[in-house]
C-alpha cells in the first residue's frame, strides 16, 4: 500500500480524506474506462523548499486527454494546477507524486455519457523510486511483451485515458509473472514503442535513439526533459524508430518517465544490455536529471512550480 495523504482536493475544494474519498457504484469511468489522468512528481530542491516538476505541461497534457475523448471539465486549467499546490501545502508533503483525475460520475449508464457528471480530483502519495532504488544504479531487467500497444486507429496513444491502461497493465502483469521488472511494448508492426509507464531510449556508439511521436506512444513530460538535457550535454539526440534487434544491441538502454524518472535497463530478453549494467551516458543523463527536479541544477526555473 502507498502512504496516501490525508486530503483530497476535489472540484476547487480541500477535503479530508474520509469525506472527498467517496465516488458513487454509478460512476460511467468506472464501467467503461473513459477518463483522464497524470502522474506528477514533486521534489524538494537543495533549496529546501518544495517544487512540483512541470505542473503546467502535466495538467495541459491532463486537458488535451480529455479533448481526445471529448470530456468536459468542469473546472479550468489553472483551477487544476493551483489545486495541486494547494494540496501539497495542506498535506505538508515536501516530496509527493500527485496524481490528478478527470472523469465521469453517475447519469446515464449506457455506453454514450449523456448527462453524466464530470468530476475532477487530485490525491497525493510519497512515492520513492518506481522501479527500485537498486534498479536506479544498477538498472532493472525488461521483457518485450507479446501485448502489442495500441493501434493508432485502436486508441489515443498521446492521452492518458484510463481504460488504455488495460493494456499497460496486462504487460506488467505479464512481465512481473515471468521474473522481470518491466515489459517494452511494440507496435502491431514490431516497432519497439515504450514501457507500459514510460518511454524508451537506446545508445549506439555514443548516438540515442528514441521512437518518434508519430509513433505509438506517450508525448513523456520525462522523455522531453532528458532530450533537452541530452541536447544541452551535447549527445547526439535522433527520434526513430527503434527495432528489437536494435535494442538487444544497444550499448545502453534507459526508460524514462515521471514515476520510473531515468532507469537504466541491464538486460532485455536474458541478453545484456552493453556491460548488463548502467552505462556511462545514461548515468550523466540521470545525474543531469536528478539535479534539475532536486537538487542545485537551477538551469531551468521555467520547469519548477513553488510549493508555498
Ligand atoms: N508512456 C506511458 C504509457 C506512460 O503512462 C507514461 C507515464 N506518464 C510515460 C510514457 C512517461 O510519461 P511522463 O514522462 O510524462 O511521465
Amino acid at each position: 500500500m502507498v502512504e496516501q495523504g490525508k486530503k483530497i482536493w476535489r472540484d476547487g475544494e480541500i477535503l479530508d480524506r474520509e469525506a472527498g474519498d467517496r465516488t458513487s457504484l454509478l460512476t460511467h469511468t468506472l464501467h467503461y474506462g473513459v477518463g483522464a489522468f497524470e502522474g506528477i512528481r514533486a521534489y524538494q530542491r537543495a533549496d529546501g523548499k518544495t517544487y512540483i516538476f512541470r505542473l503546467q505541461e502535466h495538467i495541459t497534457r491532463l486537458f488535451d486527454s480529455c479533448k481526445l475523448v471529448k470530456l468536459e471539465p468542469r473546472v479550468s486549467l489553472q483551477q487544476v494546477c493551483d489545486g495541486c499546490s494547494a494540496l501539497l501545502a495542506a498535506e505538508g508533503m515536501k516530496d509527493g507524486y500527485l496524481r490528478p483525475v478527470i472523469m465521469y460520475g453517475p447519469g446515464a449508464m449506457g455506453v454514450l455519457p449523456a448527462d453524466n457528471t464530470v468530476e475532477t480530483f487530485v490525491v497525493a502519495w510519497s512515492w520513492g523510486a518506481y522501479l527500485g532504488s537498486e534498479g536506479l544504479e544498477k538498472g532493472i531487467r525488461c521483457k518485450i511483451s507479446p501485448f502489442c500497444r495500441h493501434h493508432i486507429s485502436v486508441a489515443f496513444a498521446k492521452g492518458k485515458i484510463t481504460g488504455q491502461y488495460v493494456n499497460s497493465v496486462m504487460a506488467k502483469q505479464d512481465a512481473k509473472l515471468s521474473g522481470f521488472d518491466e515489459a517494452l511494448m511494440c507496435d502491431v508492426n514490431g516497432f519497439v514503442c515504450e514501457g507500459t509507464g514510460e518511454n524508451v531510449f537506446v545508445i549506439k556508439n555514443g548516438r540515442i535513439t528514441t521512437p518518434p511521436l508519430g509513433a505509438s506512444i506517450l508525448a513523456g513530460i520525462t522523455r522531453d526533459t532528458v532530450m533537452v538535457l541530452a541536447r544541452e550535454e551535447g549527445i547526439p539526440l535522433v527520434e526513430a524508430n527503434l527495432t528489437r534487434d536494435e535494442l538487444y544491441l544497444a550499448d545502453e538502454v534507459f526508460l524514462t518517465g515521471t514515476a520510473a524518472e531515468v532507469t537504466p535497463v541491464r538486460e532485455v530478453d536474458h541478453r545484456p544490455i552493453g556491460a548488463g549494467a548502467r552505462g556511462e551516458l545514461t548515468r550523466r543523463l540521470q545525474q543531469r536529471y536528478f539535479d534539475v527536479v532536486k537538487g542545485s541544477d537551477d538551469s531551468h526555473p521555467e520547469w519548477l512550480s513553488l510549493v508555498e
